[in-house]
């Protein structure tokens, strides 16, 4: 009997962020696989097992998930946020790719979810209204000179920039060295969005400007946007700002 396997969206942290598709998925499974933090998220129900794991334990998860989907349970591996940013989804992947031809056999579902940027940005007003992109800080599985060359090329090219991943235990100087990076490029006065752990009950979102910016604003719930040249701080009385980036770009501001 072949089996199935769902990778899960959960949204960047309340239920509310989950969609319906999801929710259906998650009550489907036979079994739950994760990271305990997103596990924990979960309501508990009678006949579903869980395996939790690290955070870092990606590679032998998916094959585990995969393993079991192969005996034919329906099994569900579920991400923060959306499943295809900087998550298990892309893990799957390489494991069906790279796996054993069982693996290609399976019936594999991907369902997204409210990814941090958006979830961030939302907050804030829109950010993201032009054109940008999003990068890891995380050189755990790629050179720090080849973000370095990205962080050039993305501020060299106008765009807005998602950071996620932006520090670690592990990787403590990381967003620090971005940032110093992004001021050869950005004007001092570039506005910088610090979102953390948005959607649960510790969040915290503030602006500053590129020129004041503090690497120890952030941890690893912290999603970073660095604006561009277009990007605008609108203030309000009694409000918080409202940040975005303007729909129409002049060709000459980058
Ligand atoms: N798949 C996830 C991203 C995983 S990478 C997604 O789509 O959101 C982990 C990074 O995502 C964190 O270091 C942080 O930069 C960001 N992140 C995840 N959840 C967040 C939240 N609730 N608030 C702010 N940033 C978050």
């Amino acid at each position: 009997m072949s089996g199935h396997l769902v990778v899960i969206g959960l949204g960047p942290g309340d239920a509310c962020y989950l969609t319906f598709e999801a929710d259906a998925a998650l009550k489907d499974a036979d079994v739950l696989y994760g990271y305990a933090r997103y596990l924990e998220r979960i309501p508990m129900r009678a006949g579903q097992a869980r395996h939790a794991s690290d955070n870092r334990e990606e590679r032998a998860r998916a094959t585990a998930a995969l393993g079991d989907a192969t005996q034919g349970a329906r099994v569900a591996i579920v991400s923060g946020g959306d499943p295809g940013v900087f998550a298990m989804a892309a893990a799957i992947c390489e494991e069906v790719e790279q796996g054993p031809e069982s693996f290609r056999a399976l019936d594999v579902t991907i369902v997204p979810g409210v990814t941090a940027m958006l979830a961030v940005a939302a907050r804030i007003g829109a950010p993201l209204g032009h054109d940008f992109c999003a990068l890891s800080l995380s050189d755990n599985l790629k050179p720090w000179d080849l973000i370095e060359r990205r962080l050039d090329a993305a501020a060299g090219a106008g765009l807005v920039i998602a950071l996620y991943n932006p520090v670690s235990q592990s990787r403590p100087w990381q967003l620090g060295a971005a940032l110093d990076r992004l001021r050869r490029h950005l004007p001092a006065s570039t506005p910088i969005v610090f979102g953390r752990a948005v959607g649960r009950p510790d969040e915290n979102i503030s602006v500053v400007t590129l020129g004041n910016a503090d690497a120890m604003h952030a941890d690893m719930a912290t999603l970073v946007i660095v604006g561009s040249r277009e990007t605008r701080v609108v203030h309000r009385p009694g409000r918080t700002p409202l940040v975005y980036t303007p729909r129409s770009v002049a060709e000459v501001s980058v």
